[in-house]
C-alpha cells in the first residue's frame, strides 16, 4: 500500500488502486452440519460477501474497501496502519491477478445449499461405509476369538458313575 506523500510513487503500489485495502477475509469452521452450511449460506444474503475454500481452510471475504483508503488510493494511515497491513507485500499480491487456486468459490446462497446437499448426502454415505466395515471387522474378531479358544461351549466330559459296594 502507497504512503500517503507518494502520489506519483512508480513502485507497484504505485500503480495499483489499493487492490489488497478494498476486502477482508477471516477464516471460518469448516462446515460439517446442516446447520452450518445454513450459517454460510446466511453470511452469503449479505450484499458483497464471499466464501471460498483454499488448502482446506473455508474463508469468509467481505468485499468492502477500508475506511482509511484514501480517494487517491493511498492509505490515511500510513505510519499507524495495522500489523496485518504490515506484514503484506508486493510478492505475491493482488496486483499480479494471478489465478487463485481456490478449491470453491461461493457468492450465490444457493450455490452453497446445493454444495450442502451434496457433501453432506455423499458424508452420510461414507459414514454408513465405515459402521458396515467397523461391524465386519468386530464380528471378524468374535469368530477369531471363539476360534483360538475353542467351541464357546465347554466339552461335556462323560464321568463314569462308580457302582458303590
Ligand atoms: S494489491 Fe499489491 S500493489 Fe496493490 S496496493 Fe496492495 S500490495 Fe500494493
Ligand atoms: S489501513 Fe491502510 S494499508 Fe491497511 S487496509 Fe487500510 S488503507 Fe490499506
Amino acid at each position: 500500500m502507497k504512503r500517503p506523500t507518494d502520489s506519483r510513487s512508480t513502485d507497484l503500489c504505485g500503480k495499483c488502486v489499493g487492490l489488497c485495502c478494498r476486502y477482508f477475509a477471516l477464516a471460518i469452521d469448516k462446515p460439517e452440519t446442516r446447520r452450518d452450511f445454513e450459517d454460510i449460506r446466511w453470511y452469503l444474503l449479505h450484499e458483497d460477501s464471499t466464501v471460498f475454500v483454499e488448502d482446506g481452510q473455508w474463508y469468509l471475504q467481505i468485499n468492502r474497501k477500508c475506511r482509511a483508503l484514501l480517494p487517491d488510493n493511498r492509505c490515511a494511515i500510513y505510519e499507524k496502519r495495522p500489523p496485518i497491513c504490515r506484514s503484506y507485500n508486493t510478492e505475491k499480491c493482488d496486483w499480479h491477478g494471478d489465478e487463485y487456486e481456490y478449491e470453491h468459490v461461493f457468492v450465490d446462497p444457493d450455490d452453497v445449499a446445493r454444495y450442502a446437499t451434496e457433501y453432506l448426502s455423499k458424508k452420510r454415505k461414507r459414514q454408513a461405509a465405515r459402521k458396515r466395515r467397523t461391524a465386519a471387522t468386530a464380528k471378524k474378531g468374535r469368530q477369531l476369538r471363539v476360534r483360538r479358544t475353542g467351541s464357546a461351549r465347554r466339552p461335556r466330559i462323560a464321568i463314569p458313575l462308580l457302582k458303590s459296594a
